[in-house]
């Protein structure tokens, strides 16, 4: 690192309250954490930033114990009040955002523009938030039984665990947190040991606005790896909800933890998103979105595009401009504005784009560009296409790398089975300018993902919608629409106002 990027660094840390070494737990106050040194990476460099010490059994211990007190407060405040505290973080968070943007990028290697949306989507999360708690509603019902009403009404659920995967380090604790936060709950929060210093900002920050406010200290955070950590909390009765993102393997292990005491999962999983291109579609419209969905963010999203269907008619053309579009990306440095692609987080994740590039080959796959390491410092990679056909079992995979699988068809539905044949569910998207298609694609028996869109790529999403992915993508759905309901306990309510005491479905039973 030359001096001058080092002191650009420590003095981006130092405004956001992250120092050379951190504790790893918050439950009110800091925690003089005792666990094995965490250090925190630049994946642009592979040199070390900051160390957080990791949270043990015992110290996560006290976490809980704290986040079940604050839970008991935080109920107790009016919902609009609640959505107050969030209000402010969101302009707590717009004061950050350059702080908090820069290390996302420093930390996880997604370029500055990116780091910066993510910061701006906890901005948004925490704006939807607001308006949510004054609308957290309950439905009344027409009794059957004269001088009865019905009714039924949410209540604050307790405290949430919330396992947060490295590539979005900060927006999906937001996506969680800020509607949680409404809905009265309190929350424990583990990311991912990839990415502990935007956590320990994040909490610096939310840490200010709770005092501000002498809230409860609902926003816990326990930093640490997944025996002294993520086992105790996917098993702690106290919390009735875990809301984990991570990859397909996690969210197994967690699932069954969770479904082993009947607590509630929520679970965010990995995706394996495919874009359709037909003969008619806008090509230029495409090329772009798919440059995005695949190489942005290093495809490291769970929503980058692995798979590229291409109709016949325009394959050839698409696929000589897709390649010429790919060269034209050099990976850089990811602070630079004019960079388009960072590193890869660490060198496992480089290991592991090699391997399935080695096993799609053998499969008799054809790498049309890219497919190679960089040599140097950091854990950079060449944006990958690869020819593929169907009957290659890799390209049912997620690799959490910018390699993207390309198939040719002839009529759309074989496209659309072929799309649906793989075991995630996340994003996908069709592009046509033909009404009809569209139309099919988001029938019932079109895209059976989660998320499907027209003339726009697969990543990207917006807050507003419920976000999330079915089949082994897990189910859960987060961020906006009535996503909300997940974190809160809904309460039926039946009221006799009148003399008599009649059953339902007209039972008699008089002594
Ligand atoms: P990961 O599964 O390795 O880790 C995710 C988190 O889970 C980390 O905090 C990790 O420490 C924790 N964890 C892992 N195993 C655990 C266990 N048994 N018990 C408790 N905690 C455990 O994932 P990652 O490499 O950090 O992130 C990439 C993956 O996340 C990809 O598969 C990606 O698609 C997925 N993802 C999904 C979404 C979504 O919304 N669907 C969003 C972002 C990332």
């Amino acid at each position: 690192m030359t001096v001058q990027t080092a002191d650009r660094v420590s003095s981006l840390l130092a405004s956001l309250g992250v120092e050379a070494e951190n504790p790893g737990a918050f439950d009110g106050s800091w925690i003089d954490t005792s666990g094995p040194l965490i250090e925190s990476i630049n994946p642009t460099t592979g040199e070390p930033i900051a160390s957080v010490r990791s949270t043990t059994r015992e110290e996560y211990e006290r976490v809980a114990a704290a986040s079940v007190v604050a839970f008991e407060q935080w109920r107790t405040w009016p919902a609009p009040k609640r959505g107050e505290v969030v209000r402010q973080l969101g302009d707590e968070l717009r004061r950050h955002k350059d702080a908090l943007g820069g290390l996302v990028t420093l930390e996880m290697g997604k370029i500055l523009s990116e780091g910066l949306g993510e910061v701006q989507e906890m901005i948004d999360m925490a704006d939807l938030a607001v308006g949510m708690s004054r609308q957290l509603y309950g439905l009344s019902m027409h009794s059957e039984r004269p001088e009865h009403r019905m009714y039924e009404q949410w209540h604050p659920l307790g405290p949430v665990g919330i396992i947060t995967a490295f590539n979005f380090p900060v927006a999906v604790w937001a996506w969680n947190a800020m509607v949680a936060a409404v809905c009265g709950d309190s929350m424990i929060w583990k990311p991912s040991a990839k990415t502990p210093l935007t956590a320990v900002a994040l909490t610096r920050i939310a840490q200010r606005v709770l005092e501000a406010n002498d809230a409860p200290a609902i926003f816990g955070l326990a930093i640490g790896d997944r025996n002294q950590v993520g086992k105790p909390m996917t098993e702690d009765r106290r919390i009735p909800l875990i809301s984990a993102t991570g990859s397909v393997a996690m969210g197994r292990s967690i699932g069954k933890a969770v479904a082993e005491r009947l607590g509630r999962s929520l679970l965010e999983l990995g995706g394996n998103n495919g874009i359709i291109i037909t003969d008619d579609a806008d090509q230029d419209l495409a090329l772009r979105a798919v440059l995005f969905a695949a190489v942005g963010t290093a495809g490291q999203r769970c929503t980058t595009t692995r798979r590229l269907f291409l109709q016949k008619g325009i394959a050839e053309s698409f696929k000589t401009r897709l390649v010429d579009a790919y060269k034209s990306i050099t990976p850089g440095d990811p602070m630079e504005a004019s960079t388009l692609m960072g590193p890869l987080v660490d060198g496992r994740a480089v290991e592991d784009m090699k391997a399935a590039i080695a096993t799609a080959v053998e499969q008799g796959g054809q790498v049309l560009c890219g497919g190679e390491a960089i040599e140097g410092d950091g854990y950079f990679v060449q944006p990958t296409l690869i020819e593929a056909n169907t009957q290659m079992p890799i390209t049912c995979d997620e690799t959490f790398a910018p390699i993207l699988y390309i198939f040719e068809f002839d009529r759309l539905e074989d496209a659309v089975r072929d799309h649906n044949s793989v075991p995630q569910g996340l994003s996908s998207s069709i592009f046509t300018t033909n009404v009809l298609s569209a139309e099919r694609f988001l029938s019932p028996a079109g895209s059976d993902c989660g998320i499907a869109n027209v003339n726009i790529g697969t990543s990207g999403a917006e807050i507003g919608g419920a976000f999330g992915g079915e089949k082994e993508t897990g189910g859960g759905r987060e961020a906006g629409s009535d996503s909300w309901k997940i974190y809160m306990r809904r309460q039926t309510c039946t009221i006799n106002y009148g003399d008599e005491l009649p059953l339902a479905q007209g039972v008699e039973f008089d002594v």
